[in-house]
């Protein structure tokens, strides 16, 4: 007797239906009609099954934090900057921990099983960073977090923030952030990126960087991480997030850099709520869309992945942590409209965050592998991004974690499925 079975799933990558069976928590075996006995038996039904879905970048620290101590009148990134300063001196470590382990619920029950989260490190307060270390080691069963040390307010703006920033690796996160655009100048933000892949290199950590969140085409940070990127030999373990100055980068220049970054193995990361308000605001129209170049940088083979990056925040009144939802919207905002292309800006929710997070070997839905996968209410990517159905099922290491119950519309009492009639 074998511990789960997940019959007649329809994965992305083949046409005809398979079984699934786990085992110990990992996938045992993976075929049609495999005869076995479970303890647990679903019919996805010819239901579309993928690995979790992967929320890349996640300011987990700020989530539903919307309106304390104010709203951010203006809607702007900086404003949203002060109101969040306003606050974070102030935040206790159940505070963090509480408001994030919320909305990693929310994430896992919609098939979210891999975060990359954000704390804050240049608080003079430890409670951003502390809650969040303890919610990566007290959920760990249920979802997989990495947490990363963000300066918000530069290395180099306030003495004591350097500090700051290496007492955070010695509490334990994982990956080294930076925000090199914000720092008061060019030559403080380039000071900046070596600081950061010197520390990373020295400490073993990965890298990911908020590069370039800003409409100025002459913010050019992400072309010295892709260097120091091959300086120091540390091609798919480095993450340039957000990075939409790009958006307004001319052709000559996108190019190279597409070639920088491809030769470099950097993950580009693109956070499609914040930046579609943020970006162009201050425009006059033409207004320019602000986002990285997510079409161009995967056609040139650079690894492209997506975060909801702020839910209920001083930055985002909006979010349920739903990376369909991310995913949609930059499909819209990034041209990925194609019949070839939807299934992609899926696996950019997936697979490819996946890569993002350097977790790949451990991702899958292959014999041997973790036994996690969400079952879409669904038969295909593109109904998927069409519909944003229900996650009839996520499974989490052979255990069925998560069920939702698709909804039922009627109209003059008639059912109407939002699907063409067969
Ligand atoms: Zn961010």
């Amino acid at each position: 007797m074998t511990d789960l079975v997940v019959r007649n799933a329809r994965l992305l990558d083949r046409d005809d239906l398979v079984d699934l069976v786990a085992d110990d928590g990992r996938w045992t075996q993976v075929g049609p009609d495999l005869a076995v006995d479970a303890e647990r038996e679903i019919d996805a039904a010819g239901r579309l099954v993928t690995a979790p879905l992967v929320d890349c970048h996640l300011h987990l620290d700020a989530s539903l934090t919307a309106g304390r101590p104010r709203f951010n009148a203006s809607g702007t990134l900086i404003e949203g900057i002060h109101v969040w300063g306003e606050l974070k001196e102030s935040l206790t470590v159940d505070d963090v921990y509480e408001r994030a382990k919320e909305i990693v619920r929310w994430s896992a029950a919609q098939g979210t099983l891999y975060i990359r989260a954000h704390a804050d490190v240049s608080a003079k307060n430890e409670a951003p960073v502390r809650g969040l270390l303890r919610l990566r080691d007290e959920l760990a069963d249920l979802v997989t977090i990495q947490v990363t040390a963000f300066p918000q307010d530069g290395l180099y703006s306030d003495p004591r923030n350097e500090g700051l920033f290496e007492r955070a690796i010695e509490l334990g996160v994982d990956c080294l952030g930076g925000i090199p655009h914000y720092e008061p100048t060019a030559e403080l933000g380039l000071a900046e990126v070596h600081r950061v892949f010197d520390l990373a290199a020295r400490h073993k950590r990965r890298i990911d960087v908020h590069c370039d969140e800003t409409d100025d085409p002459a913010s050019r940070f992400l072309e010295v991480m892709a260097d120091d990127t091959v300086r120091h030999g540390l091609s798919g373990r480095v993450t340039a997030s957000h990075c939409t100055a790009m958006g307004s980068y001319e052709p000559y220049y996108s190019s190279k850099l597409h070639g920088f970054l491809r030769r470099a193995g950097i993950n580009i990361v693109v956070n499609p709520f914040a930046n579609s308000l943020i970006q162009g605001r201050l425009d006059p129209y033409p207004k320019r869309r602000g986002f990285a170049q997510l079409k161009e940088l995967l056609a040139a083979g650079v690894n492209v992945s997506l975060g909801n990056d702020v839910i209920m925040d001083p930055w985002y009144l909006l979010g349920r942590a739903d990376m369909v939802e991310a995913a949609s919207l930059a499909l819209h905002f990034t041209y990925m409209s194609g019949l070839d292309e939807i299934p992609e800006m899926l696996r950019c929710a997936t697979e490819r965050g996946a890569r993002t997070l350097g977790v790949e070997d451990e991702y899958g839905i292959e014999e041997g592998k973790p036994a996690d996968c969400v079952v879409f209410d669904a038969p295909s990517a593109l109904e998927v991004l069409r519909l944003h159905p229900a996650r009839r099922w996520v499974v989490r290491r052979g255990r069925v974690i998560a069920e939702t119950e698709p909804s039922h519309t009627t109209l003059l009492g008639e059912p109407v499925t939002f699907r063409p009639p067969l």
